[in-house]
């Protein structure tokens, strides 16, 4: 496993991260347990503000379905970073949060009317309108609130990437969007310069996620600008901000190469600037949608060691106290991590053994074949790069609850969310007067 952000090994061989050791962690804050470097994490936010906002030539939204908390959205706005939303839920966290309401973006595919209603409430600065009903339905309630929404268009330009087909979603047989290359995509332009209470201020695509090729960037950027060309010699309409969406790929493995921040800033930027000039177009703002590539490589999750079973001839299977309920993307994409043990951080790979969960599932499974020096049933393993859609895609599946979240930074670790206790856990149940004796 490599080590990322402020990752070390101290002097008792143990793995550190923000200066706090991993084993101690785990003794102070329990097991499971997902770490954040909150060092990391804004030498992340940073790196994205200074690439594209620090000119003013863009602008960074970090898609909170990464990873997202109360304080996570205090560190995004002091890192002068906007938010993407895909929910009420979310919004509603950015807004206990006290986060800005200017810098935060609605999508999502099938917003409901309650969540069109608190966006407008919250005085939200955009909706990025996914399809025909939600249009309709957002001007409408916009006109009952006596109010103008800016909107942005999400387009499906047609682009496809080489990532995992899951989350893959630029082409055109996708659920998100308005099409491209079928005109739609213009239709719903025309529609939505005549509607009465939407402000149209531009347009926004994602290509996918965890892509690695600058070139699909570029190709979507290019593809984008000369649709903005389009609309503006068929409808008259100027488009001021061209949101770019997320997918910048991150390190799982050692395998993953990940391109420079500033590269992929400078490509995009680039792009856009000479697409504009090239077509006479005014120069869109650059919206960009990180969430991976800032909340990812920024997490590990600690487990402790239980059983350690020997398949004689077949396979050692070594099972942590979590698994697929706090990291789904093994049994849900076939993802890979790596691991070490972080107690025996100094210690050489000895053995290959395959990490898996406590559910009743076979599924349920973190790593296949990893070298780790020999393990013991109490060893505490980390798994790295566990800081974007772990968290926010952990389930109580088998009534497992979810495990704690610390920030840890300059040897002092604060928990952000508290562990799920069983209390929590049965507190939306209920017994019905014909069941209660
Ligand atoms: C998921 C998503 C993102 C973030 O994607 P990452 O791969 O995490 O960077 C950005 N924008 C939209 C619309 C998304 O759905």
């Amino acid at each position: 496993m490599k080590l990322q952000g402020t990752a070390k090994v101290n002097e008792a061989g143990h793995l550190t991260i923000g200066g706090c050791d991993a084993v101690e962690l785990v003794q102070k804050h329990g097991s499971p347990l997902y770490v954040m470097d909150e060092t990391f994490l804004r030498e992340k936010c940073k790196a994205y503000y200074d690439a594209f906002s620090a000119s003013g030539a863009g602008e960074v939204i970090y898609a909170s379905k990464a990873f997202m908390n109360m304080a996570m959205c205090r560190v995004i706005e002091q890192e002068g970073l906007g938010l993407d939303v895909v929910s009420g839920g979310e919004l509603y966290t950015a807004r206990r949060a006290g986060f800005p309401m200017e810098k935060v973006y609605f999508h999502g595919n099938n917003k409901t009317d309650s969540e069109l209603k608190q966006a407008i409430e919250y005085g939200i600065g955009h909706i990025v309108v996914d399809n025909h009903y939600e249009m309709d339905r957002l001007n409408a309630l916009a006109e009952q609130a006596g109010t103008t929404v800016n909107v942005l268009l999400r387009i499906t330009p047609g682009i496809e990437c080489h990532t995992h087909e899951f989350i893959r979603t630029g082409q055109i047989d996708s659920k998100f969007g308005f099409p491209l290359p079928t005109g739609q995509a213009m239709e719903a332009v025309k529609a939505v310069v005549s509607c009465s209470n939407l402000k149209y201020d531009g347009l926004h695509c994602h290509i996918g996620s965890q892509i690695f090729e600058l070139e699909s960037f570029r190709f979507a950027a290019e593809v984008m600008m000369n649709f903005i060309e389009e609309i503006q010699k068929q409808t008259g309409a100027v488009t001021t901000v061209l949101n770019l969406g997320g997918g910048f790929g991150i390190r799982y493995t050692e395998a993953d190469e990940p391109a420079d921040i500033n590269d992929y800033a400078r490509t995009v930027l680039s792009t856009v600037q000479s697409e504009a000039e090239k077509r006479n177009l005014t120069v869109p703002r650059v919206v960009v949608e990180p969430g991976r590539s800032i909340a990812g490589p920024v997490g590990t999750t600690l487990y402790t060691v239980g059983s350690v079973k020997e398949i004689h001839g077949v396979r050692k299977y070594v099972a942590v106290d979590g698994g697929m309920n706090d990291n789904p993307r093994p049994a849900l994409y076939g993802s890979r991590y790596e691991a070490m043990l972080a107690n025996k951080a100094t210690e050489a790979n000895e053995e290959v053994v395959s990490i898996t969960g406590k559910c009743c599932e076979s599924g349920d499974m973190l790593i296949w074949d990893v070298s780790l020096p020999k393990v013991k049933s109490g060893d505490i393993l980390a798994v790295s790069s566990t800081g974007a859609y772990n968290y926010t895609m952990s389930m109580n599946y088998n009534r497992i609850g979810r495990p704690a979240v610390v920030f840890v930074r300059d040897g002092q670790s604060a928990v952000v969310v508290e562990r799920e206790s069983y209390d929590d856990l049965i507190r939306n149940d209920r017994i019905p007067p014909y069941l209660q004796r």
